[in-house]
């Protein structure tokens, strides 16, 4: 590792962080534009990434009762038109087929035939659709709580796209549930917002706050809207999964109704929650540094790399054998439920070059093997976590032993790292000239200090939620769920009495 001064990714992450973003990406390997204007292409070492997110999700999913189904990516207009809210929330987003080109004449391609009688909306989201389904499925309090996910892809047309953020196509998954009571909803609400918190932490090594959308921020047709949301190390907030109990409005919209156990019927109580592509968004604006790519251990596509180091072709057999037997000791270790993932990468190239490309990659650990290791019988490791490229020889035996307890470390040291940023950048602000400073540093080396999350009072009025973000791009991320009752104060910006204090930020 010869360029050890340089860094791998330029821009720096402090220089340009959105052209930093892209070529941690492109760097990585992950992603990358399709010709299909807004839609990306999602290349292995991204899409392994999201199947490791989506095994580890849909294990809590279905620990907790859910099954997963799938329902079809057309959406008659009529059925989106239901729900009056959703369709006006909705409107601008939708993908719209009109045409087919049954009984087309060859000669002229592909040019749309005949029109159709019902415009299909491609799914932006699939309450209507599965709302439909479950009035047929529901007729007795016998056949509640109906409990379903469905993974899948979804478009919103977006004119300004960025890959895994902001894309016209998206994957995700959409949790779809009815139920008895307005409790037994509220408490799944709470239930999927709890799963969705424990993955950010204890997988991506994110930490999240909890809360409750505004009416502003809420989904469209929702009673209520709970969140989870991360700062990225530009100190700008992601929404990255939310929960929404729904009433009785699509209930009442698809008519789900159910004949309850006195034999009256009642319409039921749903909920929908998701989580997409986007975290794999919000891991790299959270552990990624100026080398690339770091990945949290517990969702990495490949926790340990083995380089073999060689000189010459004689060296090359017992060199590769001896990398072989390590991989193959790690890959009988178990780690959060599955073998640790080792790649052998045999290719012949520059040494230097090889190692760089993973770790731009963001492997945790790196292992450099060559000859002279083999005669202490020791390996070279390198841990990602840290911030300079640091390498230390250890012997074989203590390595293999330790590596699970490695990979606890850099998982623990990723989550402690993201938090450490994010208490720093996060407080309570009491007026509103500090809080306009906060947000718009005068100097550069406000940058350093300036931005994040404010803790302040908000009088519940959308009048003063809309000319702070007019004001200054800020908006209100969350309500805080556990609101101390003591901490009363008077909102920022009107000064009017306030019931405890939101969380402001800058947000994706
Ligand atoms: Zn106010």
């Amino acid at each position: 590792m010869s360029k050890e001064k340089k860094t791998a990714i330029q821009p720096k992450r402090e220089e340009n962080f959105p052209e930093w973003y892209q070529q941690v990406i492109k760097q990585a390997d992950m992603a990358e534009n399709s010709p299909i204007r807004g839609c990306m292409v999602i290349k292995p070492w991204g899409y392994t990434l999201w199947e490791n997110i989506r095994n580890v999700l849909d294990k809590k999913f279905k620990k907790t009762g859910h099954v997963n189904a799938y329902f079809p990516l057309f959406i008659p207009l009529h059925l989106m038109e239901k729900e009056a809210e959703h369709v006006e929330g909705f409107a601008k987003e939708c993908a719209v087929v009109t045409h087919h080109r049954l009984q087309s004449d060859q000669k002229h391609g592909l040019k749309p035939a005949g029109k159709l009688e019902e415009p299909l909306v491609i799914r932006p989201t699939s309450e209507t659709i599965i709302g439909e389904m479950f009035a047929k499925w529901v007729q007795s309090y016998r056949d509640l709580p109906l409990l379903i996910n469905q993974w899948a892809n979804i478009v919103r047309w977006e004119m300004r796209t960025r890959l895994f953020l902001r894309t016209t196509e998206f994957l995700w998954q959409e949790g779809h549930t009815a139920h008895q009571t307005e409790k037994e909803a509220w408490e799944e609400t709470l239930t999927i917002l709890d799963i969705y918190k424990d993955f950010a932490e204890e997988y991506m090594a994110i930490p999240v706050l909890t809360g409750e959308k505004t009416e502003n921020e809420r989904f469209p047709g929702a009673i209520k809207t709970l969140c989870i949301e991360a700062m990225m190390q530009d100190r700008k907030a992601l929404q990255s999964g939310t929960s929404h109990f729904l009433g009785q409005n699509f209930a009442k919209a698809s008519n789900i109704q159910f004949q309850d156990q006195n034999g009256d019927l009642s319409y039921v109580w749903t909920t929908s929650w998701g989580v997409s592509t986007r975290l794999i968004g919000g891991i790299i604006m959270v552990h990624g540094d100026d080398n690339g790519m770091c990945l949290p251990p517990r969702l990495a596509p490949t926790q340990v790399v083995i380089l073999p180091i060689i000189k010459n072709d004689s060296e090359k057999e017992y060199v590769f054998d001896y990398c072989n037997k390590i991989a193959v000791a790690l890959q009988e270790k178990q780690y959060y439920d599955k073998q640790i993932e080792v790649s052998l990468d045999t290719r012949e190239m520059n040494a230097g070059e090889k190692s760089w490309e993973w770790i731009k990659k963001g492997v945790p650990v790196i292992l450099e093997i060559g000859p002279r290791d083999i005669q202490n019988d020791s390996v070279f490791v390198y841990r990602r976590d840290k911030t300079r490229p640091e390498r230390y020889s250890q012997k074989r035996d203590i390595f293999i032993d330790e590596i699970i307890d490695v990979l606890d470390t850099i998982q623990n040291a990723l989550f402690n790292r993201a938090q450490a940023f994010r208490n720093e950048h996060t407080r309570e602000i009491d007026d509103y000239t500090s809080f306009q400073q906060f947000f718009t540093p005068h100097k550069k080396s406000d940058l350093e200090i300036f931005g994040g999350f404010a803790l302040s009072h908000w009088c519940g009025s959308t009048e003063c939620e809309n000319k702070i973000n007019e004001d200054l791009s800020v908006s209100i991320r969350c309500i805080p769920l556990s609101k101390e009752k003591s901490d009363k104060g008077k909102c920022i910006l009107c000064g009017k009495q306030s019931m405890g204090r939101v969380v402001f930020a800058r947000a994706y």
